[in-house]
């Protein structure tokens, strides 16, 4: 059995007219860090009653890089949908140029992908309906919490609730936690751009004016680019200049020979370190979370990790799921966290991350260190952060001369 024993009548496109059952689990958002809730409560209890709801129909775009790290496959296998993403060429070059113009061009231990989307998301939503999750349309607005019960716009109840609703989270704001404060958040415009189709480096160009910002050009595979730009949103607004014409502009200026269209923007809630999973029975996963890693805007594999953890938690632990969710981020994410909010305060100064990439470029171990530091789950050891410190304050010793 897969939906609430009791089938609503009165289920119109965007509402829902009456009270429904109680679902085990409830999930506002389909994107990644839902799917993946979803997913992984069906694959631990498949007889769990679980509800997905969006309020878009998929397929549906989202604006993104569409880059999807090594570590984010990862995740889907452990999904159970491990060739999700086969069809799509691998990406095994990456080239990174510094603010100060320092560059590190190398293989990646293993392949990342580029997935518009359009596809990766209904593709993830898919899955889960034929893992017998309810999926359907609709726009929440309210949420209450009665007891142990959680019931969204007066009607539809669920013993949890996970909030994977994005950046501007509504479940987030009706469940009393703050949003992601602007010294925390990017923002970032990205665009579609022709390439030849063998095309296969993943490129970041990283600009000093209004640090931290960069660019990218991420090839699909099939002739076009995802390429993009984005800056913390404190110093977008330090410019006095309207967002579009400062996102569009820079990009524009950073990849002239990549002209974009479709571009469309959207705000980055990155990781300050120690996230505030939720309240209660109010599980948030993904950007809803705050779980954008801050050095380098990577956010899918972070959804799909807090998402499963999150769909984990709600069926195993329905009675404290909040407690258990917070322990499995926490084994999985907590170091990382520490560690990526470390280096980002000393990344504000451009002169770190060109020691950084000088030395990436030198040491290949180097390299695959940042990679996962900047895709995965990976953490720094001291005397690697120790080589780093030392060049960049040779650096700033020699500029201060
Ligand atoms: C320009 C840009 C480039 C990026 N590039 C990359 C990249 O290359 N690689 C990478 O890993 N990350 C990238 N990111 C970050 C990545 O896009 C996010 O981290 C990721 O989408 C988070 O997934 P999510 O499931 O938490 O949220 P989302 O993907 O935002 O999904 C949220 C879903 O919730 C739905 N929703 C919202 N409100 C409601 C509501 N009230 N009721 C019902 N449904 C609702 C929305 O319709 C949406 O489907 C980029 C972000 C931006 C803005």
């Amino acid at each position: 059995m897969t939906g609430p024993r009791r089938v609503p009548h009165g289920v119109r496109r965007g509402r829902l007219s009456r009270v429904d059952d109680v679902w085990d689990l409830i999930i506002v958002g389909g994107g990644p860090a839902g799917s993946a809730a979803a997913l992984r409560a069906k694959q631990l209890r498949p007889d769990a009653r679980v509800l997905l709801l969006d309020k878009a129909d998929f397929p549906r775009d989202k604006a993104c890089g569409d880059g999807i790290a090594a570590h984010g496959r990862d995740e889907l296998a452990l999904l159970g949908v491990p060739g999700l993403i086969d069809d799509h060429r691998p990406a095994r070059r990456l080239e990174v140029v510094s603010p100060g113009g320092a560059r590190v061009h190398a293989t990646v231990a293993r392949p990342n992908y580029v997935v518009p989307r359009m596809v990766f998301d209904a593709r993830l939503v898919e899955a889960a309906r034929e893992r017998g999750v309810e999926v359907r349309r609709h726009n929440v607005r309210e949420m209450d919490v009665r007891g142990d019960r959680v019931v969204l716009d007066g009607a539809t109840v669920g013993r949890v609730v996970v909030g994977a609703d994005g950046a501007n989270s509504v479940v987030r704001r009706l469940a009393g936690l703050p949003p992601s404060p602007p010294r925390h958040t990017a923002i970032a415009v990205r665009g579609y751009a022709d390439v030849p189709a063998d095309d296969d480096v993943q490129f970041i160009a990283m600009q000093r004016d209004g640090w931290p910002a960069y660019a990218w050009s991420f090839p699909v595979g099939d002739g076009t680019a995802n390429v993009g730009f984005g800056m913390l949103l404190p110093r977008l607004r330090a410019t006095g200049l309207p967002g579009r014409q400062v996102l569009h502009g820079r990009l524009a200026e950073l990849l002239p020979h990549l002209p974009a269209r479709d571009l469309r923007a959207h705000h980055l809630p990155l990781s300050p370190g120690r996230p505030r999973p939720g309240a209660g029975r109010v599980l948030l996963a993904g950007d809803a979370a705050g779980l954008i890693n801050p050095l380098t805007g990577e956010g899918i594999y972070y959804a799909l990790l807090s998402g499963r953890l999150a769909g984990e938690a709600a069926v195993t632990a329905p009675g404290e799921p909040l407690r258990a969710y917070r322990r499995g981020l926490r084994g999985a994410l907590g170091r990382h966290l520490r560690t990526t909010d470390l280096l980002s305060r000393a990344a504000q100064s451009p002169g770190f991350i060109d020691a950084a990439i000088t030395t990436a470029a030198r040491r290949r171990e180097v390299f695959d260190l940042l990679v996962d530091v900047g895709l995965g789950a990976g953490t720094v050891p001291l005397p690697l952060a120790y080589a780093v410190t030392r060049r960049w304050l040779a650096g700033a010793l020699a500029n201060a001369r």
